[in-house]
């Protein structure tokens, strides 16, 4: 179906933006893949064309845009690139981090951070979940507590997007720790501070290119001026900003489930079988329509969303059904689709089984399936 979501300027985003893609990131990813991250560089010449920090203002270098529809086309092209793995930590950089530092910034903050990350030089992450916590974040345990003009950290983070890469970690802390959701702040712990430590980076099914890391704090000084926003807010501030996160999970789990559908479309009209198109077997045939249509149906769902979150009146519920049922979606196409390539399916050469592993997670981190239903369950008084 038409999209009547964009205008011309986001259209030129997707074709520049796409270029890029084609050139800088398509011919290195399988070596990236291999590697287990991308160069802190990729982020710097992402910067020099203006794909990081669209929503970043002007005077700082951002692109002076509070339009979500930028965010949505960088994301959406990466999956229809198929680099899932190497364009994550820049749509976790544009659309989960960056809101937090327009939001709650001082004067004197933004002049500190906002240059670097508009030109991708500060790479940027956010850590929530620990070892012992994911869904439950208000049992979290990383403590930070006042020492004249500074905040003493320990603890440790894990599953951190980004954790090896970043440079400013958007940390959430317990200032009281006797508090649960009260005891919250957020604390940017930069990197090279003394007692901030990487783990490794962790090894998944997926999502190969995408740097995935434990962070350890002992005993770590971070200046009070590095507070984001006020202290005892943390719990608000991270519901505030979690639906713009799960919208742009929504968005990237629809594109992925169009990007498996055409190179599977492409795939089934090429290999034949007792003498014609596997495509064309009516059991082929209604897989490749019923997943169409549920693309169709998710796109239409999500593109409202995105108009809604640009008019302030995206929901937490609204949000999280876009999240689960994107998602899995997402999980259900890259399975039917990866059958239909059939053993060529399981082959790390096609982008339809790097499509299967990437999405595996995509139900499980920014608030799980399960924790999406209990949002709107909620809602309904349940
Ligand atoms: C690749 C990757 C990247 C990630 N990136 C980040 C990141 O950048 N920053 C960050 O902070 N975190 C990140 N995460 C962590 C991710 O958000 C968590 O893994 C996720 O929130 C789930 O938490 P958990 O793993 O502790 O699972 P648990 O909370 O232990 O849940 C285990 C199971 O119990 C279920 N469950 C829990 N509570 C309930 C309930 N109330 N009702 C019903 N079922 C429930 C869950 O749905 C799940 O099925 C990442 C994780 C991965 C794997």
């Amino acid at each position: 179906m038409e999209r009547t979501l964009f205008e011309p300027e986001h259209e030129e985003l997707r074709t520049s933006f796409r270029a890029w893609l084609d050139k800088e990131i398509v011919p290195n990813y399988l070596e990236w893949e291999e590697a287990g991250i991308v160069p802190h560089d990729v982020f710097v010449e992402a910067g020099k064309h203006g794909f990081v920090g669209m929503n970043l203002p002007e005077e700082y270098g951002g692109g002076g845009t509070d339009d979500f529809r930028y965010n949505q086309v960088i994301d959406e092209e990466i999956q229809m690139a198929g680099v899932g793995g190497a364009g994550l930590g820049m749509s976790l950089h544009n659309d989960i981090c960056v809101p937090y530092f327009l939001a709650y910034c001082t004067e004197e903050q933004k002049a500190r951070w906002m240059p670097g990350i508009a030109s991708g030089e500060l790479v940027t992450a956010i850590a929530m979940t620990e070892p012992g916590i994911g869904s439950d974040l208000a049992s979290m345990k990383t403590s930070a507590i006042r020492d004249g003009d500074s905040y003493v950290v320990n603890g440790s983070k894990t599953f951190i997007t980004n954790g090896i890469n970043a440079d400013l970690v958007i940390t959430a802390v317990k200032t009281d720790p006797t508090q649960k959701h009260k005891g919250m702040s957020l604390l940017i712990i930069e990197r090279g501070m003394e007692g901030f430590e990487r783990g490794r980076n962790l090894d998944k099914l997926g999502l190969h290119s995408q740097d995935t890391a434990e962070l350890f704090f002992n005993d770590v000084h971070v200046p009070a001026s590095n507070l984001l926003g006020e202290e005892g807010q943390g719990f608000l501030q991270l519901v505030h900003n979690l639906p713009q996160e799960r919208l742009s999970i929504a968005v990237a789990g629809v594109a992925a489930a169009r990007a498996a559908l055409g190179w599977t479309l492409e795939y089934t009209k090429e290999r034949t079988a007792f003498g014609q198109p596997v495509g064309t077997f009516q059991n082929s045939r209604f897989a490749l329509a019923e997943i169409a249509t549920e693309v169709e149906v998710g796109q239409a769902f999500v593109d409202q969303c995105v108009t809604a979150l640009n008019a302030g009146t995206l929901t937490a519920e609204e949000a999280a059904m876009a999240k689960w049922w994107t998602t899995e979606l997402q999980k259900r196409v890259v399975d039917r689709c990866l059958q239909l390539h059939g053993g060529y399916g399981y082959m790390m050469e096609y982008p339809i089984a790097r499509a299967y592993a990437d999405a595996r997670i995509t139900t499980i981190y920014g608030g799980t399936t399960e924790i999406m239903k209990e949002i709107i369950g909620k809602s309904m008084g349940l």
